[in-house]
């Protein structure tokens, strides 16, 4: 048993090893991913669910590591905002988001809104306002096709600081919307005083309405009714099948994102969920 012990302690420090190993090595490459071009955008589609119809998508980042392959964002993320380069991140995904955007309506599509996550640390950099405002002024982009999403961590004791920023952004046309809703500790009618015009139940709570019959639900159709007795509209994430989707649909909930209709994909597979302008 001894023997054991002594083994599986080494096993666990190696392991540690390389995850420190790994993670000191993206550390490092970080800083020259974007103008190495291993960095991409998916965007994964946000479907009313009474019309069928994609009217926002939702940009997730991709690091494609030359030696470790792909890398998944909440891996890399959270070494991004320790080092920095979140910041210089942020300005390229919201850059290149607004330009696909603008391409596509150029193309004569009908437009949609973008979603672009926001961490803490983008979120309450000094004029925020005033960097994305010249990012939709460099693209031509109009203000109410970009959406922002920051989670309840971000608000969460900067509320003052954050009430002003929402409110400046929404008076600019933005939209802004509450990511990961329901999985922090703060209630629910706290977290819908702040102006935001979305919100976008955790993919948790999702999952567990087939498992359980109470919780869950009781919890995401609340979420529903006082978000509409609000005025904010209510998105749900990771919906991977019919019985979650039916679920949803009785209680109102405005929009559905999960592998149920799609992953997130590249630009130019996203084009098949787009339709002609005229024909909106
Ligand atoms: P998130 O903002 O909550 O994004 C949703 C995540 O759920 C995405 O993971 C998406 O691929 C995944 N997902 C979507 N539908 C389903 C489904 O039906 N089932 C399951 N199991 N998963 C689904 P992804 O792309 O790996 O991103 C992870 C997190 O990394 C994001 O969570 C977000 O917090 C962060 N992230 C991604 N891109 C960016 C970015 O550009 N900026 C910042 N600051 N954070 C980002
Ligand atoms: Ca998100
Ligand atoms: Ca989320
Ligand atoms: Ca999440």
């Amino acid at each position: 048993a001894k023997e054991q012990g002594k083994n599986r302690y080494k096993v666990f420090h190696s392991g540690m090893n390389i995850q420190s190993y790994k993670n000191f090595i993206l550390r490092n490459d970080l800083r020259k991913a974007i103008e190495r071009e291993e960095l991409s955008i998916v965007y994964q589609p946000r479907v009313d669910i009474e019309t069928g119809k994609v009217r926002n998508a939702e940009a997730l980042l991709r690091w494609n590591h030359p030696n470790w392959g792909p890398v998944s964002p909440a891996e890399f993320i959270p070494l991004a905002e320790e080092s920095g380069d979140i910041m210089a991140f942020g300005d390229w995904i919201l850059k290149s988001v607004c330009l696909q955007n603008k391409a596509w309506q150029q193309a004569g599509y009908a437009p949609i809104q973008i979603s672009v996550n926001f961490s803490a640390q983008q979120f309450l950099q000094k004029d925020l306002v005033g960097s994305i405002q010249q990012i939709l002024k460099e693209t031509e982009l109009g203000p109410e096709w970009l959406e922002i999403e920051i989670t309840e961590s971000t608000i969460l004791g900067n509320e003052e600081i954050i009430t002003r920023t929402l409110n400046q952004l929404r008076k600019w046309g933005i939209r802004i919307s509450i990511d990961d809703f329901g999985t922090g500790y703060s209630s629910l009618s706290y977290l819908m005083r702040f102006p935001v015009h979305t919100i976008k139940i955790d993919r948790s709570f999702i999952s567990d309405i087939s498992k359980d019959a109470s919780h869950s639900q009781t919890l995401i159709s609340s979420i529903i009714s006082l978000a509409h007795g609000l005025h904010m509209s209510v998105v749900a994430e990771g919906v991977e099948t019919e019985e979650q989707l039916d679920f949803l649909k009785k209680y109102q909930c405005d929009e559905a994102q999960g592998y149920l209709y799609s992953p997130p994909v590249p630009a130019a597979e996203f084009e098949a969920f787009l339709v002609p302008a005229l024909s909106k």
